[in-house]
């Protein structure tokens, strides 16, 4: 066998060896379920189920009629799609403030209660920043 046939084969020989591993079909990666993500999932739903179960939104000022179930404090929900106007509030006289803990209102404008008090935390800490000294 001459030099060049030897050339040759060994080339189609590194060919073969190179491109065949790329040729394997992939075998499917399956995701493994993240068990606490659903738990944490269906205990977030029956919580809004709750929330809204016990939401007095209705009765208040400044609640507009457009479909909504009101539980704008639950972070599921937030700011509402046609509540614009601060009539007043009576998210403290609500059962859920009282069993959840609440400590805000106007949930459907400014968002839920896990928002509003990111926002305050955020703002607290910037008050917080020591000043640059000139
Ligand atoms: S606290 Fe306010 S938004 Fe939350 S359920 Fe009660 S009335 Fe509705
Ligand atoms: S979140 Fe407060 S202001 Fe908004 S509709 Fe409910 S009770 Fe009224």
């Amino acid at each position: 066998m001459s030099n060049k046939t030897l050339a040759v084969c060994a080339v189609i020989l590194l060919a073969f060896v190179l491109i065949l591993p790329g040729c394997k079909k992939e075998e499917p990666i399956e995701e493994p379920v993240d068990s606490t993500a659903v738990v944490d999932s269906l205990e977030m739903l029956a919580k809004l189920e709750m929330v809204q179960g016990m939401c007095i939104c209705k009765d208040c000022p400044s609640w507009v009629e457009c479909g909504e179930k009101g539980g704008y404090c639950h972070e599921m929900i937030g700011k509402s799609e046609c509540i614009t106007e601060k009539k007043g509030c009576v998210c403290p006289d609500c059962p859920v403030t009282k069993e959840m803990g609440l400590k805000y209102g106007y949930y459907c404008i400014d968002g839920s209660h896990k928002e509003i008090d990111a926002k305050m935390i955020e703002e607290a800490a910037t008050e917080d920043e020591p000043e640059e000294s000139s």
